[in-house]
């Protein structure tokens, strides 16, 4: 990427009757480059965004952006950096591999051109890369903790939500939802059995998060509950297997 001021330079170049082949050999820069400024034709950094603009319009890798957004509700952070680059962390727990490859892979697909690095802390990683335009994605960003304010999907991304519903309940339960397996004793024909009963859990402190949780589980008819206002508990036998296709297993 080169910088405004030597674009505008050999756009001077062009303009003042010098040939495209002469003024990439002054300048080094390719003739393609120097042909797409003078016709207008190159993408700036901020065309890339699909938010900014005079026509915005979602992320063309929807199914990804849904699976990153609920990882993002789930366990992820906004944060300003140098040159008002904002970075995105996703933190992944160290013993779901196969959900950090994932979390890499859905930031790769939105932002193939972007550096995505894995950060090391005890017991987890955190899935970082840096972009200007983040919060145009993840515009639930503000200040605080996501549960002391209200989280709120902007139109297209509820609309995309409800059109990628199972890939966004992935990106929740891959987050903030766990798989555990209840067992109780049963007696069959006097015989004693251990019978095991699996369910999943989603646990956030955001009344709202768990709200489009609980939404994209209706919508997708999978039966649910709230044991307690924090927890959302999917036991019934059908859900359990309809959401095992859906969002597991974790990996
Ligand atoms: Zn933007």
């Amino acid at each position: 990427m080169y910088d405004a001021e030597v674009r505008e330079a050999a756009l001077a170049a062009v303009r003042s009757g010098q040939s495209i082949s002469a003024v990439s050999r002054a300048t080094g820069i390719s003739r393609s480059a120097v042909r797409s400024w003078r016709d207008g034709t190159h993408r700036s950094r901020s065309s890339e965004c699909p938010r900014c603009g005079p026509d915005p319009s979602s992320p063309a890798t929807a199914t990804e952006y849904a699976y990153l957004l609920g990882q993002y509700l789930g366990d992820g952070t906004l944060s300003r950096g140098r040159g008002n680059v904002w970075s995105l962390r996703i933190a992944c727990a160290d013993a779901w591999p196969g959900i950090i490859a994932e979390c890499a892979a859905a930031i790769r697909a939105i932002r193939p051109d972007n550096t995505v690095s894995r950060l090391r802390r005890q017991g987890c990683t955190s899935v970082t890369a840096r972009w200007k335009h983040w919060p145009c994605l993840f515009p639930q960003h503000g200040p605080g903790m996501k549960h002391t304010r209200a989280i709120v999907l902007e139109p297209w991304q509820e609309e995309l939500v409800a059109e990628h519903t199972g890939e966004f309940l992935r990106g929740l339960f891959h987050s903030d939802g766990c798989r555990i397996t209840n067992w109780t004793p049963r007696k069959t024909a006097g015989d004693t059995r251990r019978y095991e009963y699996p369910r999943w859990l989603f646990s956030n402190k955001s009344t709202d998060i768990l709200g489009l949780c609980s939404t994209s589980l209706d919508r997708l008819g999978i039966a649910h509950r709230f044991p307690r206002p924090d927890t959302i508990s999917v036991a019934r036998r059908e859900a359990v297997a309809t959401l095992d296709r859906v969002a597991g297993p974790k990996h």
